[in-house]
């Protein structure tokens, strides 16, 4: 038995869903017809219109590798291997697997791949990493097309940041203003100017007065904070465009969309009415700008102040015990249930998280210089290229003696074709990323540093300050338990975020 596997990706954008399986559809028929003599049948046929790439997001393919699993299917059709899987190392790795031991055939039109075969699983995975570099253009294409309508002043976002709606003018995404909203987004900034409070203040001033954010029951620090430094307000636009992080945890992928510095910020006139003044905008960033908060009488006493922060946005702080050792708690621990750890907890913990990321950081390092550099991936197309020149030649010797029709001979010949100007295009966006781009030495070498001067009890607290902040943009904190005591055992994680 053989089945069919057709999946729209993002690459055919452009043609209609239906056009594209159904044309790789017909492709599969065909081939089909004149290799096994009969359709495959309707049962047999899995259809997949998906925007994610992972196989945890794709449950059609988890069907059909169910199914290889469960019944003797001899192969699964499919129009190009990256049909099967663009996505990252892992996921290659569970289609690879799933493939070899259950004696299952991949077929396209182009070429069987028995992954039982050493040569062929190797091809088959170079295929796939090609396709992943493929995936990754196209997505910069993408990005560079919102850009341009950012700088034009349209609002792109999909959530209109809170004082303003979302409308559509002359076809156009763009803000109008919510007069309710506005007017608390005019006593934000007033109670910020005029009165001086902090965003906490602020926050609990709101909640008191019984104003509520869109869609939480109450406004947090963070909440406040980010309504005082947003741009949008004057009137502009700001595209801080947030990648997408994946990374894994308890064995599971999972993505975050992490805040990107300031300097990779895309500021323009937008088209929309501003609520607040420059003057009062400014005013309010220079008064609040993201320093850790000394006495001025005292000396810095946490070696974490402006980096640590917990889950919520708000910086832990540290709370000296008299007798009992000093502890870090978020100070709107009854809002966001994360409960307080001693200062030395987390001092061994981000002492270890620290460890860790040099660990992957090495790994990253050894990884791009040998593994999968991207001059590798330059000499791997390049090579396929010449493959697809041979392929190219044998079609014109099998059309010549006969045995390929006209007609099969087009459709063979289209079909490379097309892949050729696909591997042209990969071969071009590699060529670009040959160079190396970041320096991972100098970031392991920084870490290592503050690795030194945390273990060491007698450093002086503001330089630890100094050298972590050189490295680390931020390290969040997490810790929820039921347990209200303060003394209970939950573990808590940190994440840490370094800068770039
Ligand atoms: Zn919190």
């Amino acid at each position: 038995m053989y089945i069919i596997y057709l999946r729209k990706s993002r690459v055919d954008s452009g043609a209609a869903v239906s056009e594209v399986l159904e044309r790789h559809e017909r492709i599969l028929q065909n081939y089909a017809k004149s290799n096994f003599g009969c359709e495959i049948q309707e049962n047999c046929i899995y259809r997949e219109i998906v925007s994610g790439e992972t196989i945890k997001d794709r449950p059609v393919i988890q069907a059909v590798l169910n199914r290889i699993q469960a019944e003797d299917v001899e192969g699964v059709l499919v129009v190009d291997p990256q049909r099967l899987s663009r996505g990252d190392l892992s996921d290659c790795g569970t289609i690879i697997r799933a493939f070899r031991y259950t004696n299952t055939l991949i077929i396209t039109p182009t070429k069987t791949y028995d992954l039982s075969e050493k040569f062929d699983r190797k091809f088959f995975e170079s295929e796939l990493m090609r396709g992943n570099d493929y995936l990754e253009y196209v997505k910069e294409i993408m990005l560079r097309g919102r850009l341009a309508s950012v700088s034009e002043g349209n609002f792109i976002g999909s959530v209109p940041p809170y004082g303003y709606d979302k409308v559509m003018v002359d076809k156009k995404p763009t803000l109008a203003i919510n007069p309710a909203e506005a007017d608390v987004v005019r006593l934000i900034f007033d109670l910020s100017t005029r009165e001086s409070m902090g965003a906490g203040a602020i926050a609990s001033r709101l909640n008191s007065l019984g104003f509520s954010p869109r869609k939480k029951d109450f406004w947090t620090a963070a909440s406040i904070t980010e309504i005082l430094h947003n741009p949008v307000y004057i009137g502009k636009i700001r595209w801080n465009w947030r990648k997408t992080v994946k990374k894994y945890e308890n064995g599971e992928i999972v993505t975050s969309r992490p805040k990107s510095d300031k300097g990779t910020w895309t500021l323009t006139q937008g088209k929309h009415e501003p609520i607040i003044t420059e003057e009062i905008f400014n005013k309010v960033q220079s008064e609040t700008k993201n320093h850790p908060r000394i006495h001025k009488t005292k000396k810095l006493v946490n070696p974490f102040a402006g980096v640590l922060r917990c889950e919520c946005g708000t910086a832990m702080s540290y709370q000296p015990q008299g007798k009992s050792e000093p502890r870090l708690h978020c100070p709107h621990q009854q809002h966001c249930g994360n409960k307080s750890a001693t200062y030395k907890e987390v001092e061994d913990a981000v002492i270890q998280s620290i460890g860790t990321v040099i660990e992957e950081l090495k790994a990253k390092s050894v990884k791009t210089k040998k593994d999968f550099g991207y001059n590798d991936v330059v000499k791997k197309i390049e090579t396929e290229l010449k493959t697809l020149e041979s392929q190219q030649d044998k079609l014109y010797d099998l059309l010549e003696q006969g045995v390929y029709t006209n007609e099969i001979f087009m459709q063979r010949n289209g079909k490379l074709k097309e892949k050729q100007k696909q591997l042209e295009k990969s071969l071009e966006n590699a060529r670009v990323l040959a160079e190396p781009e970041i320096d991972y030495e100098e970031k392991i070498l920084g870490l290592y540093e503050v690795l030194e001067i945390l273990k060491n009890p007698d450093a002086d607290v503001s330089t630890k300050n100094t050298l972590l902040k050189k490295s680390v943009k931020e390290i969040r904190y997490t810790r929820h338990t039921e347990n209200h005591t303060k003394w209970d055992n939950t573990p808590f994680t940190l994440e840490v975020f370094l800068k770039l």
